[in-house]
């Protein structure tokens, strides 16, 4: 068995954050979506450039909720490739949630080699 190390790890709920949907305009940008993906996202959502989602007011214009409270992506299915990159605690994660003053929720994680033994 493995000795009783305690350690912790980030524990984040993007349900409860939404940070990096109002982080930058050039975010919600389009990369490499094809064109059915495309058309598959409201065009009253679509920047007048045709770059990306809009972006007002701070924040996407897909988000819905209170930042930092309780968030959801409007288009979560159809959603740009560049939202779907974003993985919880990547930098860009961390650079957003620090951007908006976001505590790390820490949660103690005891002897993590015990889970797979
Ligand atoms: S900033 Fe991080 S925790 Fe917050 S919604 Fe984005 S990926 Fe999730
Ligand atoms: S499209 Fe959805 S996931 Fe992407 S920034 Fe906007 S609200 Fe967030």
């Amino acid at each position: 068995m493995a000795a009783q190390d305690v350690d912790s790890v980030a524990v984040f709920d993007c349900q409860s954050c939404g940070a990096c949907c109002a982080y930058a305009a050039d975010w919600p940008r389009f990369s490499t979506e094809d064109d059915d993906e495309l058309e598959r996202i409201p065009e009253a959502l679509v920047a007048a450039d045709l770059s990306g989602i809009r972006f007002e007011n701070g924040r996407c214009a897909a988000l819905r909720g209170e930042v930092g409270k309780a968030t959801a992506c409007g288009i979560y299915d159809a959603r740009p490739h560049v939202c779907r990159a974003c993985m919880p605690g990547d930098p860009e994660c961390l650079t957003a949630r620090a951007a908006h003053e976001l505590e790390l929720p820490i949660s103690p994680l005891v002897g993590v080699e015990e889970w797979s033994a």
